[in-house]
Parts: C-alpha cells; sequence; structure tokens
C-alpha cells in the first residue's frame, strides 16, 4: 500500500503543524480548502483554532457540505481542541449559528476548563501508547458526554480527553505542537489496520 493520503482543513489554525507531523510519519498530505481538495483523500485532520471561525469558513466554502458527506461515507477524521468540536455530535456555549459534523457520539463545552487555567500542559496516559504524551490544552473544551460505542483512551483528572469512536478520534489538546508523532500514529493505525 502507499503512503496515506491525509487531507488537513487549512482554513484557519494549527494546520501547518498537523502537516508537518503527518510527513514526518511519511503520510502523503494535502492542505484542504475547498471541496474538489478532498478527492482521494484517506483520512482528515480537523486542527485546533477557533471553532466559530472554522465553522462560519466551512459554511461560506461550501466545505461544510461537501465534509459531511465524506464522513457519512465514512471518512477516518482526526478532530484537536477546536477540530474536536467541530466533529461533535453537540456543542455546548457555543455560538448560535456554529455548526458541527455529528460525527463521533460526544458532547462538549468549549473553553470549559476555565480561565484561571486557560492553558496547561500535562504527561497523559494514552491507550496504545507505551508511555506518558506530553499534552498542551490551550482553552480547550471538556467532553461532557461519551455515547455508548465511544471508547475513552486516556482522561485527565477522571474527563475523557481522548477518544475514539469508529475510524474518528479526537482529543480536546494539541498534540501536532509536540515534537511526538504517536497521537498521529495512533490514529493513522485505525483505518490503516496496523
Ligand atoms: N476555544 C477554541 C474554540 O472554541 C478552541 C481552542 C483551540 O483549538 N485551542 O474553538
Amino acid at each position: 500500500m502507499g503512503a496515506s493520503r491525509i487531507g488537513v482543513l487549512a482554513l484557519q489554525g494549527a494546520f501547518a503543524a498537523h502537516a508537518a507531523v503527518l510527513r514526518e510519519l511519511g503520510a502523503d498530505v494535502r492542505e484542504v480548502r475547498v471541496p474538489s481538495d478532498l478527492d482521494g483523500l484517506d483520512a482528515l485532520v480537523l486542527p485546533g483554532g477557533e471553532s466559530t471561525t472554522m465553522s462560519r469558513l466551512l459554511v461560506t466554502s461550501g466545505l461544510f457540505d461537501a465534509i459531511a458527506a465524506r464522513l457519512a461515507d465514512g471518512l477516518a477524521a482526526l478532530g484537536t481542541c477546536a477540530g474536536m468540536i467541530l466533529l461533535a455530535g453537540e456543542v455546548l456555549d457555543g455560538r448560535p449559528d456554529q455548526r458541527c459534523f455529528g460525527a463521533i457520539d460526544i458532547t462538549v463545552r468549549r473553553n470549559a476548563y476555565g480561565r484561571q487555567v486557560d492553558s496547561f500542559e500535562t504527561d497523559l496516559a494514552v491507550n496504545g501508547l507505551d508511555h506518558p504524551f506530553h499534552a498542551v490544552f490551550i482553552r480547550a473544551p471538556i467532553i461532557t458526554h461519551v455515547g455508548a460505542a465511544v471508547d475513552v483512551l486516556a482522561e485527565h483528572e477522571g474527563r475523557p480527553v481522548v477518544v475514539r469512536g469508529g475510524n474518528v478520534m479526537v482529543a480536546s489538546f494539541h498534540p501536532e505542537l509536540t515534537s511526538d508523532g504517536r497521537i498521529h500514529a495512533l490514529f493513522l493505525s485505525t483505518f490503516q489496520g496496523v
């Protein structure tokens, strides 16, 4: 099998850092800005950034419906922070016009870690990784509900922070901001079947 073709949603946010980690892992990476960029992709990564802005740009670019259709067809996806909010089934404390794909059965609350700890870093035990992952949380959402078919791969202080449902995986922090590619590798393994 050739290198996986991975799209990185590149409307706003930390897309360049994701692309760099994925290229390091040998993926064939394409930045996604218009619907035709989705053609032939094996998976899509939705980065951190600002979910309300990304939601608006997704609609104006015509990408929202195109991505929704590919996700409904089973396209694998990784969402981090704002990207997790976009993939969620329900968003609390969102803007009224904010949209989400409902690709994974979770509810998230935006900016829920609170002002005094808007950003923090911690070492997390993650199922499938043999030693802790250094996780960077930036104005992170909290996962407040996880559906029965969703697996929790990591928790922080009793709350899920990495979860997977089918071939959709999300993290409330930014695995692309460290030089450790193991979360991305774990994601690639979920649909490459390795
Ligand atoms: N607070 C942001 C939002 O609501 C997410 C923050 C991030 O992606 N670092 O979209």
